[in-house]
């Protein structure tokens, strides 16, 4: 896969717009046809044809031949948010009294899509600990229609073994959906290991400043050609041509982000797990992470985003960590060019016996790593770790 070719040229016919370098943003809700015969070709097939941009837009295609390169898929679809995405992939395999198999802890509101919303219209769903595929198998049944995953998961980083679930899924006429944001298609192709459905948030890495939301949903054409009929079409949460601009130039830097991103978080992964005062370390390339065989087997590389739990008595200390840091921005969401950071305190109340059960620990903080130089970054961990008391 020639990386630098699909996001600096792949899709862009430069002689069809003047020569122009950077590709035009066409800004056109229709496309009008010379002749009723015409017409009647972009009606026979909408999806390949260019007459509404709910359904087809040129600069929107330019992205999706770019991503769906990336991701090794015939095509890709892409969507105005991760979670539409996500959520037309997964209507698109199921129907009322369908069962859906869903790891244990997906992006929140994956979750609530399977168990709260699709509830509603008789869609059942399990989340099962996926780090060992024989719950899968396990959980599954005769209207098991779909298995969502997402490896690794963005707060404590567990896998699934991709090839073994697809191969399981496949012999038994089961469809599979794999959220791939952390990795980027750079370092993860699950469709070469047999997923059906490939989602990407591209908020995150794929336009990398944190100035887009976007979806992407990977498959074959036969699929998505579903996906377009079904919720792409009807519910309409389509990328606006302007977005899929900004995101082409986004992803012209990505594999050099990547690259420097993997290089930072190295040397912070290090600092953070010989720091006496941090009790774990979360991420996919860390010294004690269970699943370091599957990183090295289904990872190319890594990406900046980690937790850690910080060996503290209280959530006052957590809280004077967070409020400390000065080179990491306290929000939600990941993957942009700066760094951030996300206690996972925040999102409860102070009384921890409030808490939901089975939740993160109030001691985790998420870090993502950004393009700032890794050395002022591990600085400021250090300052913040030194006074945040017990
Ligand atoms: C952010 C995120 C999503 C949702 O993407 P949006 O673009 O915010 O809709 C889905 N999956 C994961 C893993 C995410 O981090």
């Amino acid at each position: 896969m020639d990386i630098s070719h699909i996001l600096n040229h792949l899709g862009e016919v430069r002689e069809d717009y003047h020569g122009a370098v950077a590709p035009p943003l066409v800004q056109s809700s229709i496309f009008a046809f010379a002749s009723v015969e015409a017409m009647r070709g972009g009606f026979a097939d909408e999806y390949a044809q260019h007459l509404y941009t709910r359904g087809n837009n040129p600069t929107t295609r330019m992205l999706r031949q770019k991503v769906a390169a990336l991701e090794g898929s015939e095509d890709c679809l892409a969507f105005a948010s991760g979670a539409a995405a996500i959520a037309a992939g997964v209507l698109t395999c199921v129907s009322g009294g369908s069962h859906v198999v869903c790891v244990a802890k997906p992006y929140s509101w994956t979750r609530s899509l399977l168990r709260d919303l699709l509830a509603r219209f008789g869609v059942a769903a399990s989340f099962v600990d996926a780090r060992n595929t024989d719950n899968i198998e396990q959980a599954l049944r005769p209207e098991t229609s779909l298995i969502v995953l997402e490896s690794p998961n963005t707060m404590t980083f567990e896998q699934q073994d991709l090839a073994a679930v697809a191969a399981l899924a496949r012999a038994k006429g089961i469809r599979t959906l794999c959220d791939n944001s952390f990795a980027t298609p750079l370092n993860q192709s699950p469709i070469a290991m047999g997923i059906d459905l490939v989602a990407h948030s591209a908020t995150k890495y794929l336009n990398g400043h944190s100035d887009v939301v976007a979806g992407m949903l990977c498959g074959s054409q036969a699929l998505l050609r579903e996906v377009f009929k079904g919720p792409y079409m009807t519910l309409g949460a389509i990328l606006s041509p302007h977005d899929a601009w900004l995101m082409m130039r986004g992803m012209r830097t990505l594999e050099i982000r990547m690259q420097r991103v993997a290089e930072s978080t190295a040397k912070v992964l290090a600092f953070l797990e010989s720091h006496p005062r941090i009790r774990a370390v979360h991420h996919p390339h860390a010294e004690g992470y269970a699943q370091r065989e599957l990183s090295q087997r289904q990872l190319r590389g890594a990406s900046g985003l980690l937790s850690i739990d910080l060996d503290v008595g209280s959530v006052s200390a957590v809280e004077h960590f967070c409020n400390a840091l000065k080179r990491f921005l306290m929000t939600v969401s990941w993957g942009g060019y700066e760094s951030l950071m996300f206690p996972v305190c925040a999102v409860f109340p102070r009384d921890a016996a409030l808490r939901p059960a089975g939740g993160l620990p109030l001691s985790l903080v998420r870090l993502s790593i950004g393009l700032e130089d890794a050395d002022l970054l591990i600085a400021d961990l250090a300052q913040a770790l030194a006074g945040m008391g017990e």
